[in-house]
């Protein structure tokens, strides 16, 4: 787990006083001392306007205007978990103070002791940033060509990226057989920004690739690096070798990946036989403008017709919900982690 150390982006710290000497002390302490990306606001109305990115808050209780309790209020309402640091000169008088108690993750006395407030903040920011990543949610995308996963689970990885998912593809050859490599892995790149997703561009032979290495240890190295929750990938249900061969190695190298789940591609069988029924409405549009990065294909390959698309996107609808569905035969669920889930 990366903390503040290393390579790790500095923490932010946020902090709010109407005092700019107060300001220009905790700064001091938490930039100069502590390495922290610091902002400062006068007042609670600027600082709430301010948030975005922000791992700790520091807040004066008492400033004209918004006063820090009710800035306090306003971001437990907003930002459950975002921590905030409650400072008073007055703990003694202010009514106000025992109940900021049990919302404010701490609570520190003016005048302020530099050491405890560098403590104070670091771990807050620390746990804070543990606690997000442990709640991030990673998929794996794996497929043997450019613009395979696309058709696959185009509407599924949309529907990943909407709710803030990490996202990872790993396209195990450049697609040399079907046009120029530099042209497809262009347009694979294309369609990976859209969704907001990391792209792994393995180098395996387009028609040939094997079960074993490199295709194995190439899906096994990405799986170390991302440590997805679920993987999505080829079936075994398919006439293409260089797809039953991906299948194969990602089950092998997923074996401790908790959810596996396998899309259809156009070359699949008549066993494909899906078990799990994804409606993707909202993202059915979004899957064809993925597919349009695919423009040295789409002229020749008529399965990457819109109309094809849709159509088989509404035919699964049968089996679920809405009027747009992708197939998944589901290897394993551990982790009940699919957007929108509709069984049959
Ligand atoms: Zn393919």
């Amino acid at each position: 787990m990366r903390g503040t150390d290393g390579d790790a982006k500095p923490l932010r710290a946020l902090l709010i006083d109407d005092d700019p000497d107060a300001l220009l002390f905790m700064r001091d302490v938490l930039d100069r001392r502590g390495g922290m990306d610091v902002a400062t606001a006068g007042d609670a109305e600027t600082a709430l306007r301010s948030l975005d990115g922000v791992d700790v808050v520091v807040t004066d209780v008492e400033m004209p205007g918004m006063t820090g309790l009710e800035l306090l209020t306003r971001i437990r309402a907003a930002r459950p978990d975002q921590p905030v640091v409650v400072v008073t000169a007055h703990p003694s008088l202010d009514y106000a103070v025992e109940a900021l108690r049990g919302q404010a993750a701490e609570f520190l006395r003016k005048p302020l002791d530099p050491a405890e407030l560098l403590r104070v903040v670091t771990d807050l920011g620390r746990t804070a940033r543990e606690a997000a990543a442990a709640a991030r949610h990673v998929v794996l995308a794996v497929g043997a060509h450019p613009d395979d996963v696309e058709i696959g689970v185009g509407g599924l990885l949309s529907a990943h990226a909407a709710r803030g998912d990490e996202i990872a593809i790993v396209t195990l050859t450049r697609g040399a057989r079907g046009g120029t490599t530099a042209t497809r892995e262009d347009e694979s790149r294309a369609a990976a920004r859209m969704l907001g997703a990391r792209l792994f561009l393995e180098d395996g032979e387009d028609t040939r690739l094997p079960v074993n290495d490199p295709t194995l240890s190439a899906v096994q190295r990405v799986i170390e690096e991302v440590r997805p929750q679920t993987v999505y990938v080829h079936s075994f249900h398919d006439l293409h070798q260089d797809h039953r061969a991906v299948h194969q190695a990602t089950m092998v190298a997923a074996r401790k990946v908790p959810t596996i789940a396998c899309y259809q591609s156009p070359s699949a069988t008549v066993d494909f036989k899906p078990n799990r029924f994804v409606g993707i409405d909202d993202y059915v549009e979004r899957k064809l403008d993925l597919l349009a990065c695919f423009g040295s294909q789409v002229k020749t390959r008529d399965y990457l017709e819109s109309e094809v698309i849709v159509a088989t996107a509404r035919y699964w609808s049968r089996y679920g919900g809405g009027r747009y569905t992708e197939p998944l035969e589901v290897v394993r669920d551990r982790t009940d982690a699919m957007p929108v889930v509709e069984e049959r």
